[in-house]
C-alpha cells in the first residue's frame, strides 16, 4: 500500500465509554483538559455513559454545561464495551478518532505520536502494549493467552498485546461503520478492513483511580464472543471430529464383521450392534458437522459485511 502525507485532521474525535468510572472522572477532566489546551488539533470529547449506576453522567452532564465541546451519549442501559465504544463512533465527527478507555490507562501523551503517523498516511494507529504497570498476574496471563489464541483462531493479522486503544482514520471509521454485526469484536472487525495499520508501542499504566469493569465473567464473555463471532472454526471443528470418528467406527465395523466371520468367537449380536453404533455416530457426527457448515455460511451472510472495500480508484470519474 502507497502510504501517502495528509494534513493533520481537523477535528480529532476522542471516544470514551465510561461504565460506572466517577472515581476516575475528575482525574481524567484534569487531564484532558490540559491535553486538549496544548494540542494544536480542535478537539471533540465523546463520553459515552454505558448505564452507570453511580454517579458518572451526573459528572459528565455538568462538565458537558460548562465545556461544549465535551459531547454525552447516554445510553438506556449497560450495554458493554464494544456496543457503547461503537455508540460513540458512530457519532464521532472527526477526521480521525481516537478510541480511549476512561480510566487513563493509555496515556494521553500516545495521542500526539498517533497523530503524527495519521499524517504519514496511516489510517489505523493501534496501540501496542510493551508493559502493564500494576495489573494482577492473572490478567496478564489471561490476556496474553487471549491474544496469541485469537491470532491463531480468528485473524493471523490480529496484532498482539493491542487493545481498543488507537487511532482511526475517517475512511477506516465510515467502512467499520458499514458493519452492522451485532455481537462486536472492534479490534478484530478494524484488522478485517484493512488500509495501513501500524503498532504503536507504549507503556500501559496504572489504572488512575477506582477498578476494573471488566469482571472476570464479562472477560469470558468477550473472549467467547471474539472467538465465535469471527472464526468458523469451532464449527468445523465438530465436522472434523466427525469425520474422523465416521472413519475410526468405519474400520472397527469392518473389523468386527471379519472377525465373526473368520472365527466365529464372537457373542450374537455384538457385530451387528457394532457395525450400527459406528455406522450411525458417523454418521450423525458427519452431517451434524455438515450443518455447522451451513450454519456457519447462514451466520456470514446474515452479518451483511461489505463483500470489500476500496482504497484507491484511479481515472474512474
Ligand atoms: N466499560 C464500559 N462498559 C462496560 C465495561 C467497561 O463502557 O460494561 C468501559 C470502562 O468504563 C472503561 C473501559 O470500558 O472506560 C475499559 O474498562 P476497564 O478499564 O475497566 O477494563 P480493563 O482496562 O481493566 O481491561
Ligand atoms: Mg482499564
Amino acid at each position: 500500500m502507497i502510504l501517502e502525507r495528509r494534513p493533520a485532521p481537523r477535528l480529532l474525535s476522542l471516544v470514551i465509554p465510561c461504565f460506572n468510572e466517577e472515581a476516575v472522572l475528575p482525574i481524567l477532566r484534569d487531564r484532558l483538559s490540559s491535553f486538549v489546551k496544548s494540542f494544536s488539533i480542535p478537539v471533540e470529547i465523546i463520553f459515552v455513559d454505558d448505564g452507570s449506576r453511580d454517579n458518572t453522567l451526573l459528572f459528565l452532564m455538568r462538565w458537558a454545561s460548562e465545556n461544549s465541546a465535551v459531547k454525552i451519549i447516554g445510553l438506556a442501559r449497560n450495554f458493554g464495551h464494544q456496543n457503547a465504544a461503537t455508540a460513540g463512533l458512530d457519532a464521532a465527527k472527526g477526521d480521525a478518532v481516537v478510541l480511549m478507555d476512561a480510566d487513563l490507562q493509555d496515556p494521553l501523551e500516545v495521542i500526539q505520536q498517533m497523530t503524527e503517523k495519521y499524517c504519514e498516511g496511516y489510517d489505523v494507529i493501534y496501540g501496542q502494549r510493551i508493559s502493564r504497570e500494576g495489573e494482577s498476574w492473572f490478567k496478564r496471563i489471561t490476556a496474553w493467552l487471549f491474544y496469541r489464541l485469537m491470532k491463531v483462531l480468528v485473524h493471523s493479522d490480529l496484532p498482539l498485546d493491542a487493545g481498543d486503544f488507537r487511532l482511526i482514520s475517517r475512511r477506516s471509521l465510515d467502512a467499520l461503520c458499514s458493519m452492522h454485526e451485532v455481537h462486536r469484536f472492534l479490534r478484530g472487525m478494524i484488522t478485517w478492513v484493512g488500509f495501513a495499520q501500524v503498532p504503536l508501542k507504549y507503556r500501559r499504566d496504572v489504572r488512575a483511580a477506582g477498578s476494573t469493569k471488566y469482571t472476570v465473567w464479562k472477560m469470558c464473555r468477550f473472549a467467547w464472543n471474539a472467538i465465535v463471532s469471527f472464526s468458523p472454526l469451532p464449527l468445523r471443528i465438530s465436522l472434523v471430529i466427525g469425520i474422523i470418528v465416521a472413519c475410526g467406527g468405519a474400520i472397527y465395523g469392518i473389523y468386527a464383521v471379519l472377525r465373526s466371520l473368520i472365527y466365529h468367537d464372537t457373542v450374537l449380536g455384538w457385530t451387528t450392534q457394532i457395525v450400527l453404533t459406528s455406522v450411525l455416530g458417523g454418521t450423525i457426527l458427519v452431517s451434524n458437522g455438515l450443518l455447522g457448515e451451513y450454519v456457519g455460511r447462514i451466520f456470514e451472510e446474515i452479518k451483511g459485511r461489505p463483500l470489500y472495500i476500496v482504497a484507491t480508484r484511479v481515472n474512474f470519474s
